[in-house]
């Protein structure tokens, strides 16, 4: 690897130098005022970064994973019935998580390269008229496959249904790069981590929780100690954690939301179409397909590349990081050795963008594949060209 060269693994992303050095401070009392002159503002721009005037954030020393577990344990309690698609191995990991905490999970299995099945999870909750079923999971951006879904869609199919089931949405690889309305699309528990959207290093999981969660944690009976939010909420109120924060990670965040906020919501919105455009033109000029089913779910921050039968996938990302010293990533689970991904979100231009995709050309003609050395740079490159990024009025 080289240190000099941009990552596209799908997270963690590029830290912007300005990020870096927020993360670099010394240390502070974590009890003081002045840690929560970093903590509320961090909350506040989490807030915002999620489109939300009601969540009640909270940030833990972990991962996305973490995040996970923080919704599970303090709303549910053991044999609670939980609905979840699997289309990927993020959904099929949380399943899993939820299955390990002694949780009865209706799986909907669906084909890894479709969105989730708004109308599928809409039959279920009207046949579900015990409204056994507490919470429904939905991963907004399947970072395995590339593949987004749509959130307002599975809101709709829980009022269809006039179902009462909490809706929790993994939004690891989405928040801070694709849309995300916590408010409009009634979420009542949002995940992510810092090492994605928000561009700074691992090790904080970041969770929005609506009102209707905050009550599930009073009855929730999951056993919950590291994550309990009622713990934390707590300790907020007095500037301070249960336990020692990652306070150089936390003034990062709250670094990152300004940018965030700074660029506008809108603009990184399009920033992350526009690059994400650019490389499926190039996936187009290789004459290879992504993995996402339709253009309806293709995900503007990683793209899954289908290789030919019989090639594995995992020799281009070997072979890059081995002769060109950049990053791409795997195939995971079922699509193991069938893809390879291009990770297009953080901090990222378009600039950027064409140094990945004519390495991944390179690696593919060392290869043997049939890929025209300078083909898909080109489609980029034109897309780029007739979608410049700094014509927007305030890119300048
Ligand atoms: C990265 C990712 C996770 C896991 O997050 P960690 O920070 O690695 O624990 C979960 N869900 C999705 C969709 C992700 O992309």
């Amino acid at each position: 690897m080289s240190f000099q060269n941009p990552v596209f693994i799908p997270g963690p992303t590029n830290i912007p130098e300005s990020l870096r050095k927020a993360c670099d401070m010394p240390t502070i009392d974590h009890r003081s005022p002045l840690f929560g002159q970093i903590l509320h503002p961090a909350r506040e721009g989490v807030r915002k970064v999620l489109k939300s005037d009601v969540a009640e954030v909270f940030i833990f020393p972990s991962t996305g994973t973490g995040g996970w577990e923080t919704a599970l344990t303090n709303t549910l309690s053991p044999g609670d019935k939980v609905l979840a698609a699997r289309n990927g191995m993020f959904s099929h990991r949380w399943i899993d998580m939820c299955q390990r905490h002694g949780l009865d999970v209706q799986i909907v299995e669906t084909p890894w390269g479709e969105g989730l099945p708004a109308a599928r999870y809409e039959e279920i909750l009207r046949a579900d008229t015990g409204h056994r079923v507490k919470a429904v999971l939905a991963t907004h951006n399947e970072t395995a496959t590339g593949v987004k879904s749509d959130i307002a869609a599975v809101r709709r199919a829980l009022e269809a249904a006039g179902h009462p089931a909490l809706l929790f949405v993994d939004g690891v690889s989405s928040i801070a790069s694709m849309d995300f309305r916590f408010d409009e699309w009634g979420v009542d528990i949002a995940v992510t981590g810092s090492q994605k959207g928000f561009m700074l290093p691992p090790g904080l999981a970041i969770v929005g929780f609506s009102k209707k969660a905050m009550d599930a944690t009073a009855t929730a009976a999951l056993p919950r100690t590291f994550f309990d939010v009622r713990d934390m909420e707590k300790a907020y109120a007095n500037n301070a954690y249960p336990y020692t924060p990652a306070v150089g990670l936390l003034n990062g965040l709250n670094e990152s939301c300004r940018m965030l906020l700074d660029e506008g919501l809108e603009n990184v919105f399009a920033r992350h179409r526009r690059i994400a455009n650019g490389v499926r033109a190039a996936v187009d000029a290789w004459g290879m397909t992504l993995c996402a089913a339709s253009p309806d779910v293709y995900s503007d921050t990683v793209s899954a590349i289908r290789t030919p039968d019989g090639f594995n996938a995992t020799d281009i990302v070997t072979h890059a990081a081995q002769t060109y010293g950049v990053a791409f990533g795997v195939g995971l689970g079922e699509v193991a050795g069938k893809v390879f991904r291009i990770g297009h979100l953080g901090s990222l231009t378009d600039v950027m963008a064409l140094s990945g995709i004519a390495t991944a050309e390179m690696v593919m003609a060392d290869l043997g594949l049939p890929v025209r050395l300078g083909s898909g740079v080109a489609a980029a490159q034109e897309f780029y060209r007739s979608n410049p990024a700094l014509s927007r009025k305030d890119a300048a």
